[in-house]
């Protein structure tokens, strides 16, 4: 961080109107002042300024000497190297293109969670796991809004197994979870994992790094989930119901395994190819060069072989710890990365594809490929 003291102007010139803007919201959550606000209304996922104090690219705070929404914004000039090194004492290599870490392959064992899960169902066993072993107080998730058949997502705060297994599962609609931060402490976490995508993923890293105070501290574990898009909700009524006849309020289940498949209450099945879903990817994706949410002690995906298991990144010592503990209680079980190579593969080429996506104005460094890339 230079010595220039940089607050919202240089947030807002740098990363809100630059296109790098994610959505994530952890600016919004950092700041101790009430000056920042988030718009999540038809499909804009997007931080503002209020006018009562300073104008839309101006925080008074800001210019008395408060830096902390550019302390925690995961896309901040050199936000990679600086959360890199912060976690793993080191860059990754031009070679890690989906970040430092093992991979093993995991899944839950007891039915319920088994049942609720998106894939092994991996990343609920390890809520539930970290809140009944005093490990968090609380988890930053995504539930539906409304009666749950809207398939609107929406942030959520799990306490409890059930809220878990409630919220478990996924939406691909974005779901800002760090905005349930200020609710969780209100009553009372001061331990908080938070769920989310790369974006969000890496905001504890930025916060942390950049010393953001006690948000920073408060947000004690990171679970991230690959990911290469989100979609703007019109999806639904604009593809799915316009060209399949599939209303929103008729879908079970959603999940991207090569093309978009949805299962139906009445037991039906279809594939949405992706390229017409192309059309519907959220603005702030567009930019994002992290597929495999590089700064989380944890990360979880679907892909690879084995539809019932969870392709999962051990990246901190944090994260070691807690794989093995939870095989030890006996609540998950793994097998190595290595049965299944081409998830592997498949990985690191979608990877690739995201860091190509960083733009050429930006700090080189997320856009760095190997030399052997394709
Ligand atoms: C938008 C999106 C895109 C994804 N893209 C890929 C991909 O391209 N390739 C791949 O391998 N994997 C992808 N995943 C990850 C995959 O769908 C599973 O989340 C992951 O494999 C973990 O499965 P699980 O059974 O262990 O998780 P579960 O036990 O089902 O837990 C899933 C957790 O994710 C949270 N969640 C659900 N939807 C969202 C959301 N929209 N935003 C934030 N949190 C959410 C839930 O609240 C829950 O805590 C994506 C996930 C999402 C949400
Ligand atoms: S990327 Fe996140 S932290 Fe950065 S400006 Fe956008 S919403 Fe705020
Ligand atoms: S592609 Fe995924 S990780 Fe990247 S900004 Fe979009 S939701 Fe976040």
């Amino acid at each position: 961080m230079s010595l220039e003291k940089p607050h919202w102007t240089e947030l807002f010139n740098e990363v809100v109107t630059t296109g790098l803007c994610t959505g994530c919201a952890a600016c919004v959550i950092a700041c101790p002042h009430p000056v920042l606000d988030y718009d999540a209304n038809n499909g804009v996922y997007k931080p503002f300024h209020l006018d009562v104090d300073g104008d839309a690219s101006n925080c008074t705070h800001g210019d008395k000497g408060c830096t902390m929404c550019t302390r925690a914004c995961p896309r901040f000039r050199n936000w990679e190297s600086e959360i890199d090194t912060h976690r793993f004492a080191r860059e990754r290599s031009d070679d890690e293109v989906f970040g430092i870490g093992d991979v093993v392959l995991a899944r839950a064992i007891n039915a319920d969670v088994i049942e609720s899960g998106q894939d092994g169902a991996f990343v609920s066993a390890l809520l539930i796991f970290a809140l009944e072993n005093d490990v968090i107080d609380a988890a930053l998730v995504s539930g539906v809004a409304g009666d749950g058949t809207s398939w609107r997502a929406e942030a959520r705060v799990a306490r409890t197994r059930e809220d878990v297994l409630a919220t478990a599962g996924s939406r691909y609609t974005y779901s800002t979870n760090l905005l349930g931060y200020q609710s969780a402490v209100d009553e009372g976490a001061e331990r908080i994992a938070v769920v989310g995508m790369g974006c969000m993923a890496s905001a504890p890293g930025a916060m942390q790094a950049r010393k953001a105070g006690k948000v920073a501290r408060r947000l004690s574990l990171s679970i991230g989930l690959l990911c290469s898009k989100t979609f703007d909700d019109s999806i639904f009524e604009e593809l799915f119901e316009a060209k399949y006849g599939i209303a929103r309020a008729d879908i079970k289940k959603m999940n991207i395994k090569g093309v978009f498949q949805i299962w139906t209450h009445d037991d039906q099945y279809y594939e949405v190819p992706l390229k017409e879903a192309h059309a519907f990817t959220r603005e702030g994706c567009k930019a994002c060069p992290d597929f495999a949410a590089e700064h989380a002690d944890i990360s979880a995906g679907g892909i690879g072989e084995f539809s019932d298991w969870t392709l999962v990144v051990v990246r901190t010592d944090l994260g070691r710890d807690l794989v093995t503990r939870m095989r030890e209680a006996g609540v998950i079980e793994t097998r190595p990365g290595d049965d299944d190579p081409g998830a592997i593969a498949l990985m690191q080429k979608l990877a690739r594809v995201s860091r190509r996506r960083w733009p050429e104005f930006a700090v080189d460094g997320p856009r760095r490929l190997p030399v052997t890339a394709s």
